[in-house]
C-alpha cells in the first residue's frame, strides 16, 4: 500500500475521534481521514462538516463501500465494536480499533482470528504503552535497573468528565464500567512495562456513587504476573483530586512515574535505588500519534502495530477476569498466552 494516499474512515462521531484521533492521523504524512459514520446520519454529518472530513454517512455499510477508505478506525460504544470490526475486515479495511477490542472474550478472538484470516492489520487503540515514560519504565526494567521487580502499583483513579460520563456509568451492556474502560489500559501497561502476563485476578468493586444500573465506578484488583510479579490496580471514575502513577519495586530498586496514566504526553520519571533518587530524561511525543505512526507503518509492511490484536484480547481476558473475581469475591485464573492466541 502506498504511503502517499491512505484514507481513513472513522466510524463513531466521539470525543475520542475529535480530541485526539483525527489529528494523530493528519500527522502522518499522505494520511487523510475521508469519511465517518455514525448510528445518526445527522449527527455524522455534523461532525464531518466541523472536523473538514469530506463525507458524513448514518451507518458502516455506507462508509465500507466508499472506494477511498482503506484503513478505519472505529471508536463507537464498546458493544459495537465486534460486528464492525467484522464487517470492516471482510470488506477488506485495515482496522484500528478502540480498547475493549469487545464486550466478551469469544468476540475480540474472532476479530483478532478474522483479521489474520484476511491477512490485514488490526490493532488496539492502547495509547499508554505509546507514552514516553512507559516506554522508558520498561527499558529500566529490561536494563535490569531495579534488579528483580516484585510489585507493580497503577493509580489511575480520576474523576470522569461529565461529557464522556453517559454510557460509561450507566450501561453495562454498552461495555461501561470503569474495570472495561480503564482497567483494561492499567492491564495492557502492566504487560508492556513487565513483558509479562497476567495469570490470576482477584479484586473488589465500588458501584452507584457515580454510576447507575450496576457499572462499576471504582476498583481496586491485584493481577500476579507470569513473572511472580503481584500488580496492584486502582481504577475509579469518583476521585476527584488524586494524582495518576505507575510504580514498579524491584529488588534493587524502585521506578516511581507520576501523572502518567493520562492521554497527555505528559509525566515524569524517577528512579531510586541505593545511589538515591533522580528523575530519569524522557522526551514526550503524542500517544495517539505515535500508535496511528505504528499502524501506518505496520499497513505499509514495516513492522507490527504498537498494540496487536492479540494484546486487546490478553487485556480485555484479564480485565473481565477482574469484573468475575469482583463479582464472584473468588481469585479467577487466566489462561495463559498460547491458549488464547
Ligand atoms: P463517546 O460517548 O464520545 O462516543 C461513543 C459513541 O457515542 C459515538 O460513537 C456516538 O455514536 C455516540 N455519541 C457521541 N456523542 C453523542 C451525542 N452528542 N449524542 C448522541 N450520541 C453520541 O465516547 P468516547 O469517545 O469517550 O469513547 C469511544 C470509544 O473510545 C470507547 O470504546 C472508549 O473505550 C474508547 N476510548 C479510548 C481511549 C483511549 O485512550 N484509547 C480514550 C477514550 C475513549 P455513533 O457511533 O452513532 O456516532
Amino acid at each position: 500500500m502506498s504511503q502517499e494516499s491512505v484514507g481513513w474512515g472513522f466510524v463513531g462521531a466521539s470525543t475520542i475521534a475529535r480530541e485526539h484521533m483525527l489529528a494523530a492521523v493528519r500527522a502522518q504524512p499522505g494520511h487523510a481521514v475521508v469519511a465517518v459514520a455514525s448510528g445518526d446520519a445527522a449527527r455524522a454529518e455534523a461532525f464531518a462538516k466541523e472536523h473538514g472530513i469530506a463525507r458524513g454517512y448514518g451507518g458502516i455499510a455506507a462508509l465500507l463501500e466508499d472506494p477511498a477508505v482503506q484503513a478505519v478506525y472505529i471508536s463507537s460504544t464498546n458493544e459495537q465494536h465486534c460486528s464492525q470490526a467484522l464487517a470492516a475486515l471482510a470488506a477488506g479495511k485495515h482496522v484500528l480499533c478502540e480498547k475493549p477490542l469487545a464486550t466478551t472474550l469469544e468476540d475480540a478472538k474472532r476479530m483478532v482470528a478474522a483479521a489474520r484470516e484476511a491477512g490485514l492489520v488490526f490493532a488496539t487503540n492502547h495509547h499508554l504503552r505509546n507514552a514516553a515514560t512507559h516506554r522508558k519504565v520498561r527499558a529500566l526494567i529490561d536494563g535490569g535497573a531495579i534488579g528483580r521487580p516484585l510489585f507493580a502499583r497503577v493509580f489511575h483513579a480520576i474523576y470522569l468528565r461529565p461529557q464522556v460520563q453517559g454510557w460509561r456509568v450507566d450501561n453495562p451492556a454498552a461495555g461501561g464500567g470503569v474495570i472495561l474502560d480503564i482497567g483494561v489500559h492499567a492491564v495492557d501497561t502492566l504487560r508492556f512495562a513487565l513483558a509479562a502476563e497476567p495469570v490470576e485476578a482477584i479484586g473488589m468493586a465500588q458501584a452507584g456513587f457515580l454510576s447507575k444500573n450496576g457499572a462499576e465506578d471504582g476498583v481496586m484488583a491485584v493481577l500476579r504476573m507470569d513473572n511472580g510479579v503481584l500488580a496492584q490496580i486502582h481504577a475509579a471514575y469518583t476521585v476527584r483530586h488524586a494524582d495518576t502513577g505507575f510504580e514498579v519495586h524491584g529488588e534493587q530498586g524502585s521506578i516511581v512515574a507520576r501523572d502518567v496514566m493520562t492521554v497527555r504526553a505528559a509525566g515524569q520519571v524517577l528512579l531510586r535505588d541505593a545511589e538515591g533518587e533522580r528523575a530519569v530524561p524522557v522526551e514526550h511525543e503524542g500517544l495517539y500519534v505515535v500508535g496511528v505512526r505504528r499502524f501506518c507503518e505496520a499497513m505499509a509492511g514495516r513492522g507490527r502495530p504498537a498494540a496487536s490484536g492479540e494484546d486487546g484480547v490478553r487485556s480485555l481476558e484479564a480485565a473481565l477476569a477482574i469484573v468475575e473475581a469482583c463479582k464472584s469475591g473468588r481469585s479467577v485464573r487466566i489462561a495463559p498466552p498460547d491458549a488464547v492466541r
